[in-house]
């Protein structure tokens, strides 16, 4: 299966209940939420824009931990879906 932010080709690609654990041997090792998954919304991103929100997950993380591609972070990609009206947090 190819990386979800940048289409190389993924190391290492594990469904778990929270989402996708992933490998990419370009983005890092990185989670994308179950949410995320369920509604595709990070396929209809254009390629630069899910970089964007990849990186800014990375710049949210905890030190040490796996960044995590959530709900939240794609709204402000998303706007025009409606999205960002249905997330309260
Ligand atoms: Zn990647």
């Amino acid at each position: 299966m190819n990386c979800p932010a940048c289409c190389a080709n993924a190391e290492h690609f594990v469904s778990t209940n929270d989402g996708l654990r992933i490998a990419c041997p370009i983005c890092g090792e990185y989670d994308v939420a179950s949410s995320v998954v369920a509604t595709e919304q990070l396929r209809r991103l254009e390629p630069d824009e899910r970089i964007d929100v990849l990186n800014k997950a990375k710049r949210c993380a905890q030190p040490g931990a796996r960044p995590m591609i959530t709900t939240y972070l794609l709204a402000s990609h998303i706007e025009l879906g409606g999205l960002a009206t249905t997330i309260s947090d």
